[in-house]
């Protein structure tokens, strides 16, 4: 499901790997999932755009020790909106 999303991206909606990653990395985790402040300042999720939350290699302690698999965010992608739509889907929650 995830690939035939990011392949629609790819294919339908002009967007490139580089995109797709830049995309996923604006999703805000931090609202989506609430963490504290203390949290957040330790999290690469938070301080960087370079990847998607699920990525990042050094987490804040809420996320430290979670299945991103499992997580809402993560699952996020699935939905497979347009990246208008994605950051609707993302800014309105
Ligand atoms: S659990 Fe994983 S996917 Fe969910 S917000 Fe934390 S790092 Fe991101």
């Amino acid at each position: 499901m995830r690939l035939k999303c990011i392949g629609k991206y790819l294919k339908d909606q002009g967007l490139n790997i580089a995109g797709v990653n830049a995309l996923f990395s604006i999703i805000p985790c931090w609202i989506l999932r609430p963490c504290d402040m203390s949290d957040r300042i330790e999290c690469e999720a938070y301080t960087s755009i370079k990847s998607p939350c699920w990525m990042a290699s050094n987490k804040g302690l809420k996320c430290r020790n979670t299945d991103c698999r499992e997580c809402e965010v993560y699952k996020l992608p699935e939905q497979c909106t347009g990246p208008k739509e994605f950051i609707k889907l993302i800014t309105n929650t």
